[in-house]
């Protein structure tokens, strides 16, 4: 079986970018936000779990409110559990199912925002946090995005902070610099990753 490594941070820590740059090296990389995002809309248990603790609302011509459950579980660790709670179990069982089809790699790399907060941190061996400063993340996602400094910044109070993070993570990955030095860095930890 592959060891599996979950890639995790803040909002415009480079997740996404550090997985890109592993998957282009051959590395197979399974997102768990792009699994969660297509159940919710597709498993009719997710389904029918969300409408029946959540309303009506929670479901907008077939597809999932995001908005309308953003705002539900903002600041209310109750009910963003009870969400984590019906999707998760479903969620987990699809990387399982894809993780299989790569088991001839010696480690795969899971891309998720939140690892610490749900069960999904007990099925992997090793987690890698990706770190920025948090000049550097705003500046990114506002370039990236159309959100405003103060839109980012709400969003990463309400995340668990850097500090937390690299605590908990097993390997942490700075990526203050250019594209080319994190494609050095990249190089570095699948040196260390192909040796675990
Ligand atoms: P989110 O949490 O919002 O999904 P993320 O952690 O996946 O974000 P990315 O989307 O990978 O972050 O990166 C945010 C933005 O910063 C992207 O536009 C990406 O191209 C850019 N970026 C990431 N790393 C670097 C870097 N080292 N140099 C320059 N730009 C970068």
């Amino acid at each position: 079986m592959s060891i599996l490594i979950g890639v995790t941070g803040g909002i415009g820590s480079g997740k996404t970018t550090v997985c890109r740059l592993f998957h282009e090296k051959g590395i197979p990389v399974i997102y768990a936000d792009e699994i969660s995002h297509t159940l919710t809309n597709t498993n009719p248990i997710i389904k029918k779990n969300i409408l029946e603790y959540f309303g009506k609302e929670s479901y907008k011509e077939n597809t999932l409110n995001r908005s309308y459950l953003a705002h539900r579980v903002f600041n209310n660790p109750k009910e963003l559990a009870k969400l984590n709670s019906i999707i998760h179990p479903y969620v987990i069982q699809e990387i399982e199912k894809q993780s299989q089809q790569y088991s001839s790699h010696h480690y795969i790399l899971i891309e998720a925002a939140l690892f610490f907060e749900t069960e999904l941190h007990e099925k992997v061996e090793y987690i890698l946090a990706i770190v920025a400063d948090e000049e550097k993340r705003i500046q990114r996602v506002c370039e990236r995005d159309t959100k405003t400094k103060e839109e980012v910044q709400q969003r990463m109070q309400n995340q668990l902070s850097t500090e937390k993070i690299v605590e908990k993570a097993d390997f942490v990955l700075y990526n203050n610099g250019t594209l080319s030095e994190l494609k050095t860095t990249i190089q570095f930890f699948d040196t260390i990753f192909s040796k675990l």
